[in-house]
């Protein structure tokens, strides 16, 4: 239900949690955070409100300067812990609002190959798909690209790709997404109240766009795969 991410920041954690708690207004039953530390793919998540989460973030912290950040509102599967997201394979994580509709179809098509499935979401098929193509050695955007051709229905995400903590790959089909910026760090979040007082600019991602967010740079691709430009915008930061 709502998604938050960070690039490039000392505390990422505690701005996971920040970001989170600006996006509990929309409501949500789970949530949860995942970080690159040394290069490797952290996670932590909890059922219900985002005190279980901070809990288990103070017992066992997750370092590093790169994550995504998500509070979910259950479509498919129960509000429990392993149905929170992030979703993770073995290289991939991935934050997702909305639905994928042929999730039972993509789902037995991965088992058929061998993928182990933890939980009941129709988003855990999502970090599969991205890895399979990935390890046909294509870019991660292009990678992405290629396994959203094999997706129906609707999405904000935010991806972690092991190895690469200088970026998050964002992009969205019917679900909005922005990305922000300050001086030092980058944001993702499906809604810019959760980027209030941390981005000085903003930029809103069009459709089928896919944004390669790094701390001083954005790289977008359209659906054609063609680079575009999307303008930013100065955030009043007295509104
Ligand atoms: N369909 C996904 C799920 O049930 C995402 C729900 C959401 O947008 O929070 O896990």
């Amino acid at each position: 239900c709502g998604i938050f991410g960070v690039v490039n920041d000392k505390q990422a954690s505690q701005t996971l949690l920040r970001g989170l708690k600006a996006l509990e207004y929309r409501g949500y039953d789970s949530a949860g955070i995942a970080t690159i530390q040394n290069g490797d793919l952290g996670c932590r998540r909890a059922p219900g409100k985002l005190l279980n989460l901070e809990a288990i973030v103070q017992q066992l912290p997750l370092e590093g300067l790169t994550g995504i950040a998500h509070t979910r509102w259950a479509t498919h599967g129960k509000p429990n812990e392993a149905n929170a997201h992030p979703h993770l394979s073995l290289n991939v994580a991935v934050v997702h609002n909305g639905i994928i509709e042929n999730a039972d179809f993509l789902r037995t098509q991965l088992s058929a190959a061998g993928v182990q499935f933890v939980g009941e979401t129709d988003t855990e098929v999502l970090p599969h798909l991205i890895a399979n193509y990935l390890q046909a050695d294509l870019c991660p955007a292009l990678a992405i690209q290629q396994a959203l051709k094999e997706v129906k229905g609707t999405f904000a995400l935010g991806i972690l790709i092991k190895g690469m903590e200088d970026q998050i790959i964002a992009t969205r089909r019917g679900s909005p997404l922005v990305v922000g910026f300050n001086a030092e760090s980058a944001f993702i979040a499906s809604d810019m109240i959760a980027t209030s007082g941390m981005a000085d600019e903003i930029l809103y991602l069009e459709e089928d766009d896919i944004a390669i967010v790094k701390a001083d740079s954005v790289h977008i691709i359209d659906a054609q795969g063609t680079p575009v430009f999307r303008d930013k915008v100065s955030v009043d930061h007295n509104q």
